[in-house]
């Protein structure tokens, strides 16, 4: 790619530079990873200390949104417009090669940076806490209990544009050096992938309340 071609979403810092040629700066790519992932690592330097949460996301547009306490440190910096370095990824297959050195596996990541900001209109405060929601089990938002009056006051809302980004995506393909692959090795993958269980219906459940909508899809893989 020349450089009058490179993305303008594509920095230098989101360059992937090791096995460049597995590096993505398209939109859809890292939208598809993040909409995939169940959870991100939010990434943030504190107090001189670097740091990487868990956390759950949810990616509307070209915008990701988070929610949180407002004791959490990394939501109160976040509110303060800290800069963050969001990454989501997805396990795809354990690569077994030949050679001890050429194991790897099989994934998807995508990873932004930008500047995080406090999310207050009502509006948008109200599409951050249903995509939150449905991003884990799509269709739940509808079905559940709106948030109350303390429940709405007790969260922060803070949001990271999808501007400055990367993805980077690894098949489940062997690659051994040529002398090794007359080796008596076994070499291949082993696909993985997420796969829900039964619902457990909580104890405390009346009788008579079926299984929603949003969990028997989440179950069935839809
Ligand atoms: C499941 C999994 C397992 C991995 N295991 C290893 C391992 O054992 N050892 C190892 O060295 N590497 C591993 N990697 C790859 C690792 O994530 C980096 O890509 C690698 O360290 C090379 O980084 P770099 O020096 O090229 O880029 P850096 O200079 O570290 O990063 C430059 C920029 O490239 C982009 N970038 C780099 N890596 C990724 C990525 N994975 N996804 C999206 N954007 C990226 C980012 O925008 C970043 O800011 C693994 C990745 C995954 C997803």
């Amino acid at each position: 790619m020349s450089a009058a071609e490179v993305p303008a979403t594509q920095s230098a810092r989101t360059t992937v530079r090791r096995s460049a040629h597995r590096g993505h700066y398209d939109r859809e790519t890292v939208n598809a990873i993040f909409d995939e992932a169940l959870i991100c690592h939010v990434a943030f330097v504190a107090d001189g200390s670097p740091f990487a949460i868990p956390t759950i996301h949810a990616r509307v547009d070209d915008i990701l949104y988070f929610h949180g306490s407002p004791a959490s440190r990394m939501m109160r910096l976040m509110k303060k417009g800290a800069e963050v370095c969001v990454t989501a990824t997805l396990v795809d297959g354990i690569v077994a090669a030949r050679s001890a050195f050429n194991h790897s596996m099989g994934f998807r990541s995508a990873m932004v940076i930008g500047s995080a900001r406090l999310v207050d209109s009502p509006e948008e405060r109200e599409v951050a806490f249903e995509a939150i929601t449905d991003a884990v089990l799509p269709g739940r938002w509808a079905e559940a209990r709106q948030p109350s009056r303390n429940e709405d006051k007790g969260t922060l809302l803070v949001a990271v544009p999808i501007e400055e980004f990367s993805a980077k995506i690894r098949g489940n393909d062997v690659s051994d050096e040529t002398e090794d692959y007359e080796l008596p090795i076994w070499a291949g993958s082993i696909p993985l992938s997420i796969v829900a269980g039964e619902a457990e219906p909580d104890p405390r459940l009346p009788d008579g309340i079926e299984i929603p909508e949003s969990v028997r899809r989440f179950i069935d893989g839809e």
